[in-house]
């Protein structure tokens, strides 16, 4: 793939990141085809329906708030996609959870805009087990830098952007 479609993935990416009501984390995720045709988007995001008041964000967040790697499979599912073979582009390494959800619908190479030293320490355990899982299962990851001056996924991040 050319790094013409990497910075074009990676600009789309940031864009959906952007629709998330979290203020302090937003992530988004793409899946797009072999012929660079991009089928379905999420980003970290409340449940579908329910109510989005943003004070459940500050103590009941895992209760209701989808992540973009998840939530960009699910919009695929809504609308009867088939997502075997595909590359999923995403603003971090997917964590565990969304690890397990990628190989189990065929997805076949994950490119991350971050690298996993620059995410929130919070995550990091997360996000190195959801890499090694990938790999383990036979899922290709590869870093791709996020164009320049564009945000990832958090106001600050370990590393002055
Ligand atoms: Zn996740």
């Amino acid at each position: 793939m050319s790094i013409n479609f990497h910075s074009y993935f990676a600009e789309i990416v940031n864009a959906v990141s952007s629709k998330s009501k979290n203020n302090k984390v937003k992530i988004g995720a793409i899946i797009v085809n072999d012929d660079n045709v991009l089928l379905s988007s999420g980003y970290n995001s409340f449940v579908r329906n329910c109510n989005d008041d943003p004070r459940k964000l500050i103590h009941e967040k895992d209760i209701y708030i989808e992540h973009a790697e998840k939530n960009a499979i699910f919009n695929a599912a809504r609308e009867g996609i088939r997502l075997k073979d595909t590359t999923m582009y995403c603003t971090w390494y997917p964590c565990i959870e969304c690890a397990k959800a990628i190989i189990q619908v065929g997805i076949k190479h994950v490119v991350s805009l971050t690298e996993i030293e620059d995410c929130p320490i919070k995550w990091e355990t997360s996000l190195i087990r959801g890499k090694q899982l990938l790999t383990e299962c036979k899922v290709t990851t590869q870093y791709c830098q996020a164009p320049q001056g564009k945000p990832l996924g958090l106001e600050q991040t370990r590393v002055s952007m």
